[in-house]
C-alpha cells in the first residue's frame, strides 16, 4: 500500500508558491484500484482499535473525497468541514494559523449530535493546523473526537506531534509519513 502510494503521488515544486513543495495525489483520485484499497486500509486501522467512528468529517476540499468513502464504509454521517462562507448559516468557526496570514474552518451548527465520536479525515497533514482547527470545532459543537486520518504526513513539519500533544486522547493514523 505505502509503495504503491509512494509511486503515485507526485512532488510538484514551487506550488503554489515558492519554497513549497506541492504532494499531488490526483493519480490516487483517478486510479479506482488504489482508491479501494486506501479506503480498505483505513477501514482496517479503525477496526484494530476495536472502536468505531460515529461520524466522519472531512476537511475542503481534498478530504471529502476519500472522507465520503470511508463514511460509506462505515454507513455513517459525512460532515463537511468547510472554508469560511462556504456554508449556509448559522455555523460554528475556528480560525486557524497558515505560514502566512489565517484561515476559517466553519460546520454548521446542528452537523453533530451530542453522542457523536468523530473522525477528522484530511489527504495530507503538514503542520497540523487545519487538522486542530477541525478537532476544536467538533468539541465546539458538543461531539467527541474520536481520532485522525490522513492519506499522507509529512515528517518534516511535525504536524503529528502537534495533534497528539493538542489532542492526546485523539487516535491517529496516516497510511503514509514521509
Ligand atoms: P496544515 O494545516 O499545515 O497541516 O496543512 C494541511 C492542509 O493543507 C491540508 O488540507 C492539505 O491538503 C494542505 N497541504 C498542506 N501542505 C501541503 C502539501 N505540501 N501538499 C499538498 N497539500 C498540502
Amino acid at each position: 500500500m505505502e509503495d504503491a502510494l509512494k509511486t503515485a503521488i507526485q512532488d510538484v515544486p514551487d506550488f503554489p508558491q515558492a519554497g513549497v513543495v506541492f504532494k499531488d495525489l490526483s493519480p490516487v483520485w483517478a486510479n479506482p484500484n488504489l482508491r479501494a484499497k486506501a479506503v480498505s486500509a483505513v477501514a482496517e486501522w479503525i477496526q484494530s482499535t476495536g472502536s468505531t467512528p460515529t461520524a466522519i468529517a472531512g476537511i475542503e476540499s481534498r478530504g471529502f473525497l476519500m472522507g465520503i468513502s470511508l463514511a460509506d464504509r462505515l454507513n455513517v454521517p459525512f460532515v463537511a468541514l468547510r472554508k469560511a462562507g462556504k456554508l449556509p448559516g448559522p455555523t460554528v468557526s475556528e480560525s486557524y494559523e497558515l505560514e502566512y496570514g489565517t484561515a476559517v474552518l466553519e460546520c454548521q451548527v446542528g452537523a453533530f449530535d451530542s453522542s457523536d465520536e468523530v473522525l477528522i479525515h484530511d489527504d495530507v497533514l503538514a503542520t497540523g493546523g487545519t487538522a486542530a482547527a477541525g478537532a476544536a470545532l467538533v468539541n465546539r459543537s458538543g461531539a467527541q473526537l474520536w481520532g485522525f486520518s490522513f492519506l499522507m504526513s509529512l515528517n518534516v513539519l511535525n504536524g503529528s506531534e502537534r495533534l497528539q500533544a493538542k489532542c492526546p486522547a485523539a487516535r491517529f493514523h496516516s497510511l503514509l509519513s514521509v
